[in-house]
């Protein structure tokens, strides 16, 4: 089969290799729709997890069932599916914990395009599938439904990681694909004052499309006076970070008011540390928590973001910047995620 890969650290190309074999509990899947994200350029230009050889790229896609191991029970070749970016092994004790993510080790629920091939390719593995999969329902568009794949689930964690409750004041620094989910997560949890930093035309108007009640471009000044000078000084109840560098904590830090919560599902793809303000961090007793987390997977939370779209809830094609048809599109599509042109917020490549 065809895939296309990460041949080296800064090195992409077409590849063959041999179709994956199936498991008694997994599935093997034909994409239908899949999706670059940034994580796939911070693997491949930054480095970020090292060095890998010919391993196919890609973790966003819906797709088709194509075979079965013996074991599963809820899908069947033919079944139309959405696949998460993060796909556990469910028995190990970091999921019985609640951490899915990170069952066999930290990050490791992440598999496609990590430790394993990926989905841009014309088969890919699915491990237990009957927990790590989610039927599509009849009627929802599959580019709108690759869009639950990563960027719907993750922008959601950040506003789940902040804990956003009702009438509570929150400020998304960065709205690309995955801040603008962090925008729409918070408007659905019942945020009051929004304020989403970016400074792309599209992103911004798509932030106030998804309930954004003010914008802060962070190239006509500091983010910390910007969001001061709106909210009389105070700072707001809750951050989510999905952009910036490792800085950013400084400005997210600074922000936040005493009790509050940052919640980071920026991926720090290069540095060693990350540095927190001593003075505005309350002299380490400010209660300002820092949580960050990667984005849980399962069958059953896919199920429910699914049901927002199913319901017309959210609606993920204000995303879809640009669209390709046909899986030789990939390349066009990943590198059009390397340079992020400024009229680009996400790219699909219909199967
Ligand atoms: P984008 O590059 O599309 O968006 C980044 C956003 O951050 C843009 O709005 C950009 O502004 C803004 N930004 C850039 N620099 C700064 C700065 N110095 N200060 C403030 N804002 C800034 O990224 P994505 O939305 O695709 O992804 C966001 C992050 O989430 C990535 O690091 C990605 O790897 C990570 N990720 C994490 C996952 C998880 O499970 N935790 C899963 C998937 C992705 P501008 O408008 O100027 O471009
Ligand atoms: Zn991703």
């Amino acid at each position: 089969m065809k895939g296309y890969a990460m041949l080296g650290i800064g090195k992409t190309g077409w590849i063959e290799k041999t179709v994956p074999e199936c498991g008694p509990l997994d599935a093997l899947v034909k994409p239908l729709a899949i999706s670059p994200c940034t994580s796939d350029v911070h693997t491949v230009w930054e480095g970020a997890i090292g060095e890998r050889n010919d391993m196919i790229l890609g973790h966003e896609a819906v797709g088709e069932v194509w075979k079965v191991g013996d074991m599963v029970r809820d899908f069947k070749p033919g079944d139309k599916v959405i696949i998460p970016a993060i796909t556990p092994d469910w028995g190990k004790t970091e999921a019985q914990a609640g951490f899915s993510m990170h069952s066999g080790g930290m990050l490791a629920g992440w598999k496609f395009s990590n430790f394993k091939d990926g989905v841009f390719a014309e088969y890919f593995h699915v491990n237990e599938a009957d927990a790590n999969l989610a039927l599509l329902p009849d009627g929802v568009d599959v580019a709108s439904a690759v869009m639950l794949s990563d960027m719907v689930p993750t922008g959601f964690h950040g506003a789940e990681l902040a804990n956003v409750q009702y009438g509570e004041s929150v400020c998304v620094i960065g709205i690309g694909p995955v801040g603008l989910m962090a925008v729409a997560g918070s408007a659905l949890r019942g945020a009051g004052e929004l304020l989403a930093v970016g400074s792309r035309p599209n992103c911004i108007e798509a932030a106030k499309q998804y309930g954004a009640t003010g914008i802060i471009n962070y190239r006509d000044g500091g983010i910390v006076e910007q969001v001061m000078e709106r909210t009389g000084g105070k700072g707001v109840d809750k951050v989510i970070v999905a952009g910036g560098d490792n800085d950013t904590f400084i400005d997210a830090v600074k922000i936040c008011r005493p009790g509050g919560i940052i919640g980071n599902v920026n991926y720090l793809g290069s540095g060693d540390y990350v540095r927190i303000p001593r003075v505005e961090w309350g002299c380490g007793m400010g209660h300002k928590t820092i949580a960050g987390g990667l984005m849980p997977g399962g069958r059953l939370r896919m199920e429910r973001l699914v049901s927002l779209l199913k319901y017309g809830r959210l609606d993920t094609s204000l995303l879809l910047t640009h669209r390709f048809n046909g899986f030789e599109h990939a390349e066009e599509a990943l590198m059009l995620m390397k340079d992020k042109p400024r009229d680009l917020i996400k790219p699909v490549v219909v199967i």
